[in-house]
């Protein structure tokens, strides 16, 4: 599973990195909104985690222009300190699978991004 981190908190980001790449996962990391939406529309990937607040692009606009691009069935899991009401909504409307607030669990979030990739990649029947 290839999966994009777009964090600026290099810590957080690291944190992500180390605990799904011990799942077996592949895992590239932005730590800013124009490399993350640039490798986004970039590059494969089964599973996008975004952030809100970020350096250039935010993770807004980040989900909007990826939903108009023809990666458009990306799952995206946004990841922020924003938990408001308003917030979690404007992230529904602007495209996001999922919404997760900080502080996380590392082993809630990798449930999160099994189940999205799950959800587009069914598993073989040979493989249950
Ligand atoms: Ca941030």
């Amino acid at each position: 599973m290839n999966v994009l981190i777009v964090e600026d908190n290099h810590d957080i980001a690291a944190s992500i990195y180390d605990y799904l790449g011990a799942l077996g996962y592949a895992v590239d990391v932005a730590g800013d909104g124009e490399l993350g939406l640039h490798l986004a529309l970039t590059k494969d990937y089964d599973v996008i985690i975004l952030d809100l607040g970020l350096p250039g692009i935010d993770g807004y606009e980040i989900c909007q222009r990826l939903r108009q691009a023809e990666k458009r069935s990306v799952p995206v899991i946004i990841l922020t300190a924003r938990d408001s009401l308003e917030s979690r909504i404007k992230g529904f409307d602007s495209g996001a699978d999922d919404y997760l607030t900080k502080p996380f669990s590392l082993k809630e979030l990798a449930a999160r991004v099994k189940i999205q990739y799950e959800r587009v990649n069914p598993i073989p029947t040979d493989r249950l």
